[in-house]
């Protein structure tokens, strides 16, 4: 048995009003929770229709999932708990012997269990094994893309999964030069390294965030998991049931946009023409929700 490592805060759920607004047709629908997280929007979704729903969560990460049964005990509703990859949502579907559901909501991203449980690897904060894996079976770490990837391929990963237009061959060049490198630290060196002190005093956010976001992007594959995903859902929609993700990134957001376009007038009408983005409010309690974009499209 799985069990969360140690762990002391709380993951706050993003854009939670705006998800359920267009998630929920119905009370008593079936709902897919993709991205379970915590439990807070499968909660919500609970909460909102007065346990008369189903929610079928599913999270990829075991230690995340163990948490969330922990954290959901208390629920009284229809909740049905599952360790997979959303890719996957069609074989536990038929498990449970599902044809068809009335929402699926993708709240996409990191998990605040993932940043500040010990031993991830995701955060440029604390000094660990470069790892990064949503799924603690897979093969391969954030270690072996680091330290493997020809600097070519490595290049190129930074530049098209981290959006570091101008510096990606420079860092990718460094990185190669001071490998191996096994820990978060010695990659922010590696990339600090790499930069000019006014480029990395410039921006806004840490100067390792986007090699970071490249590098997990590449070890979960996650912008093709998003795609393959998105497409593979309208199939399996009631006509009028909705589906909606919630992004933190621009690529993220274009992966959605994207499919969501191809499946537009055949399968889904979309819902927001302009992605939604939270209130200030949320902003400024939760930082997390800072690039936060929604976007929701509906079954024809
Ligand atoms: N909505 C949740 C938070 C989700 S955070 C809440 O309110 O608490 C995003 C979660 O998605 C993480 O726990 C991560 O493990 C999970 N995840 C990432 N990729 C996944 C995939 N391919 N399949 C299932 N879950 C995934």
């Amino acid at each position: 048995m799985t069990l969360p490592r140690e762990y002391h805060e709380s993951h706050r759920s993003v854009m939670v009003h705006e998800a359920l607004h267009y998630l929920l047709t119905k009370d008593n629908g079936v709902y897919v929770d993709c991205t379970l997280g915590e439990g807070g929007h499968t909660r919500a979704i609970i909460e909102a229709t007065s346990a008369k729903s189903t929610v079928i969560g599913l999270d990829v990460d075991a230690e995340v999932l163990a948490l969330a049964e922990r954290k959901l005990r208390d629920i009284q509703g229809n909740v049905h708990l599952f360790n997979v990859s959303y890719l996957n949502f069609d074989i536990v579907l038929e498990s449970l012997g599902i044809d068809r559901v009335d929402g699926f909501l993708l709240d996409l991203g990191v998990s605040t269990y993932q940043l500040k449980a010990k031993g991830r690897g995701f955060s440029y904060e604390v000094d660990e094994p470069l790892d990064m894996r949503m799924n603690l079976d897979n093969p391969i770490k954030a270690a072996d893309v680091v330290n493997k990837y020809s600097e070519q391929e490595l290049a190129r990963v930074i530049f098209e999964y981290g959006d570091e237009k101008r510096f990606s061959r420079r860092i990718a060049r460094n990185i190669a030069k001071r490998r191996p490198i096994q820990t978060t630290f010695e990659l922010v060196e590696a990339i600090r390294s790499a930069l000019p002190p006014e480029e990395r005093h410039r921006r806004r956010r840490h100067f390792a965030t986007k090699t970071f976001q490249a590098l997990r992007i590449e070890v979960n594959k996650e912008l093709e998991v998003i795609r393959n995903t998105l497409l593979k859902i309208p199939e399996y929609l009631n006509p009028g049931g909705r589906v909606v993700a919630i992004t933190f990134h621009s690529l993220e957001d274009r992966t959605v946009k994207i499919a969501f376009r191809e499946k537009k007038d055949l399968e889904l009408k979309i819902l927001t023409k302009k992605p939604i983005t939270p209130s200030e409010s949320e902003v400024r309690e939760n930082p997390r929700a800072r690039s936060a974009k929604l976007r929701a499209a509906e079954r024809i």
